[in-house]
């Protein structure tokens, strides 16, 4: 289980039951659980639906997306069943926040499917955990069958004549499956690979219904957007970037871990005062700011606002949270080829630029690193990664070409530096790459 961390400047609204052993029923009872979904009851679907609207809830996954907008996509008439679906294949690297909301506030999680499913008609949900989460697995299936026995779940939920059903399913890890299509090719049992969109979920998803499909903080934000109000939520963030945000900080830092800060604070105090700053009196080199597919920042470029759209004028992306931050002594090369080698094993395969491109990136990257590499190399693994972005079914191809083309472009000098047969500035000589090969 892991440890939580807190810092005063943390605005707890999705944390706020985390170690309050929330994961007993009636303890969540206790702590306002259940009142939003009884609340939307009484609000129609549009009601919600304009309410999450406008308290400015984009993804947390990723993509940003606002949250209400994708739920007015969903028809309101349909031929086939409705779905809603919970996104937690937590696998983008730098980023551990849902398991914390699966292990502290497995309900906040249900109650928000619940209002998903009432926002756009529908009475089924699934919550899709990811495989290496397995241990995750017991909380969820106790508090889903919990909600059932008090009537929370199941038919007539709260005496309100309607029905809901939530069901929770293992995935078997792969960071492919957190792809929205390929997820419900997973959930059907299939090979989890993209699959070919128009259609869109919202309106040819799961078994063919009209589909919702939101990452598991997102929706364990809702009941609370519900509770306090639109107003309330988008006041937390700056313009257009409502409420607040997990973000996992990782790597050089004196206090690593999960915090939860208003959208738009500034990533330099995030470092150095929510993370403590770096170790040891060294100095600061690059963050990569969203999950490794986010473009990497320099240390002269993080003043930056951590919203959707600061990020983006900086030319990287908020992506899931995952803050990584680097110090002076890393070998941003060695960094490069670490995270293609994810990228090359995760690709599904599917299509050409990213099956091919991830593994050329990354045997060019091993040579490279290894003292092998020749000058021609480093415009030709840029060119590869331009040639990749946008080319490809789903953004895994575009996940592994944007840090790319970022390392090279900020840190060139120390591509450079690994020419001429030269061995790794950073490492000790004699050092053998082999646990990369
Ligand atoms: Fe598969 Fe990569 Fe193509 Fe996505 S981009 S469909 S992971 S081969």
């Amino acid at each position: 289980m892991a440890d939580l961390v807190s810092h005063p400047d943390e605005v707890r609204v999705v944390s706020r039951r985390f170690g309050m052993g929330a994961t007993n029923l009636d303890r969540y009872l206790e702590l306002d659980g259940y009142k939003a979904v009884q609340k939307a009851l009484g609000m129609g679907t549009d009601g919600i639906v304009n309410e999450v609207k406008n308290s400015g809830l984009r993804g947390r996954g990723g993509a940003g997306f606002s949250t209400g907008m994708k739920w007015s996509f969903v028809p309101k008439q349909a031929s086939k069943p409705k779905y809603v679906l919970c996104n937690g294949d937590e696998s983008e690297p730098g980023t551990c926040k849902d398991r914390l909301i699966f292990e502290h506030d497995p309900h906040a999680v249900i109650e928000g499917v619940v209002i998903a499913g009432l926002a756009v008609g529908s009475h089924t949900g699934y919550i899709y955990v990811r495989g290496e989460y397995r241990y995750l697995l017991d909380i969820m299936q106790k508090a889903i069958a919990d909600a059932y026995v008090r009537g929370f779940l199941g038919k007539n939920i709260f005496g309100s004549g309607y029905d809901f059903d939530v069901y929770w399913h293992g995935g078997a890890g792969a960071y492919e499956v957190g792809e929205e299509s390929a997820l419900m090719e997973s959930l059907e049992g299939k090979r989890g690979i993209p699959r070919i969109r128009p259609p869109f979920p919202a309106v040819v998803g799961l078994w063919g219904g009209p589909t919702v499909i939101n990452n598991a903080e997102t929706l364990a934000s809702v009941p609370h957007i519900i509770l306090g109000g639109a107003e309330w939520y988008a006041s937390l963030g700056p313009p257009k970037n409502g409420g607040t945000r997990l973000f996992c900080l990782s790597g050089h830092l004196k206090r690593p871990g999960v915090y939860e800060l208003p959208m738009g604070y500034n990533l330099r105090k995030m470092i150095f005062e929510v993370g403590g700053g770096i170790p040891d009196g060294r100095a600061l080199k690059a963050v990569v700011p969203g999950g490794s597919s986010t473009p990497v920042l320099k240390s002269d470029e993080i003043d930056i606002a951590m919203d959707f759209d600061s990020v983006a004028k900086s030319g990287s992306m908020l992506g899931s949270g995952g803050v990584v931050v680097l110090d002076e002594t890393t070998c941003m090369v060695k960094f490069a080829l670490r995270t293609m080698k994810f990228y090359q094993h995760e690709s599904c395969g599917w299509c050409i630029p990213c099956r091919e491109g991830t593994d050329w990136l990354k045997k060019t990257l091993i040579r490279f690193h290894a003292g092998g590499g020749v000058n021609k190399d480093i415009d030709n693994m840029y060119y590869l990664s331009e040639n990749m972005l946008g080319r490809t079914f789903c953004p895994l191809g575009d996940a592994a070409a944007m840090p790319t083309m970022a390392f090279i472009k900020k840190f060139r000098k120390e591509f450079e530096d690994h020419l001429d047969g030269k061995p790794c500035p950073f490492e000790k000589a004699g050092v053998v790459e082999s646990v990369l090969a």
